[in-house]
């Protein structure tokens, strides 16, 4: 079996050593006589795995203990929908800052029970850019303020996340989280779709200071409620179980190999090497986004001839280089660089640029 260097935004490339353990592990966990997809989420075993994977992650995110952390199913889109049903009460506004097509969606999700604000958007440049902190216009009173870290689509990042002033910053860190060192105690909460950086789809991650978790909210089914779901250490009702194990392998991958300041390092040299690449192509190929705004973790680019897209692609699969397909809403290519696409994977893809370019120049 030969795997190929994926360039997949999510589910996305994990670590092979990850995929290894759990693959050995997936006939028989421990000394349980059975898988850990056949075990009680309330058995000793799983609460060993779960407990241990909050613990890596606190290592890993540096979080401070009046942030709880919790596991959830549903995906970062799911929890988008929830934060207005816990943080606000009916009606109240919460003002969204929107860099991209993620944020456009948290706004969506809230729309329907509090009075969702756009407090500034970068649409009208065609989000080649996030919106300068001197143009937000934030609500007095607000719930909170909603920003997308890092926008995977159209490739855009908040180097600097800016202050929001009195209420507190929700951030959507799905396609950033672990990238680099990140101050938590900035934060009301931040939240993140494992399928990037963290492990597998089909788990979510909250982290929410605690005295958030006193807000009122709305009227919501029990199984929504945050509060509840910290105070039963997220596991009100059957969580995903695999996907929590697999989260925690990664996790401590993530600490094994040196932890965010490692991987922030290795990032700025991955996404330098690409973006060299593109921007010394001569045209050939191109990035839109502003300089200071372009992405570590998702790079689109386009070639000069769209007629070429196809060719670009086959002959990348055959090189052994997957899913540089382009989103729809955008087109083109997009290269996904997290934490487990290996320096050697970023070159390989240069590589092939360069010689895509002299054949086809
Ligand atoms: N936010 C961001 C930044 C994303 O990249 C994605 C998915 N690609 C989502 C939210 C939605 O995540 P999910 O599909 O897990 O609901």
């Amino acid at each position: 079996m030969s795997r190929a260097y994926n360039f997949s935004p999510g589910p996305a490339m994990l670590p092979e050593p990850v995929l290894r353990q759990a693959q050995a592990t997936m006939l028989e966990f421990g000394s349980c006589g059975a898988s850990i997809l056949e075990i009680s989420h309330r058995g000793p075993d799983f609460i060993a795995v779960a407990q241990q994977a909050e613990a890596d992650l606190r290592t890993l995110l540096a979080i401070p203990d009046d942030y709880a952390v919790i596991f959830t199913a549903g995906g970062a889109t799911t929890v988008q929908a929830l934060l207005p049903l816990n943080f606000a009460v009916a009606g109240q506004a919460c003002d969204y800052v929107v860099s991209g097509h993620w944020g456009k969606t948290a706004l969506k999700q809230a729309a329907h029970c509090v009075d969702a604000r756009i407090a500034a958007s970068s649409e009208a440049g065609g989000f080649r850019d996030v919106p300068a902190r001197a143009h937000w216009r934030l609500t007095p009173g607000a719930a909170y303020v909603h920003l997308t870290a890092n926008e995977t689509i159209h490739g855009v990042e908040w180097r600097d996340i800016p202050e929001a002033g009195t209420a507190p910053l929700i951030a959507d860190f799905s396609s950033s989280i672990a990238s680099e060192p990140l101050d938590v105690a900035r934060f009301g909460a931040i939240y993140a779709g494992a399928q990037k950086n963290l492990g597998p789809v089909g788990i979510s991650v909250l982290i929410v200071r605690r005295d958030l978790l006193e807000r009122e909210g709305q009227p919501r089914a029990p199984i929504f409620d945050y509060a509840a779901q910290a105070r039963a250490e997220s596991m009100l009702n059957t969580p995903p179980s695999w996907n929590w194990y697999v989260l925690g392998l990664t996790v401590k991958w993530m600490l094994d190999e040196g932890g965010v300041a490692e991987f922030a390092r290795r990032n700025a040299r991955k996404a330098a090497l690409l973006y060299a690449a593109i921007d010394g192509s001569g045209g050939y190929y191109r990035n839109e986004v502003a300089a200071g705004a372009r992405s570590r973790m998702n790079v689109p680019f386009f070639l000069h001839d769209p007629a070429l897209d196809k060719l670009f692609l086959d002959e990348a699969k055959q090189a052994g280089l997957v899913a540089l397909k382009g989103h729809r809403v955008l087109g083109g290519m997009r290269a996904s660089l997290y934490n487990a696409m290996p320096e050697a994977g970023v070159q390989a893809l240069v590589d092939f640029m360069r010689e895509f370019q002299q054949a086809h120049g």
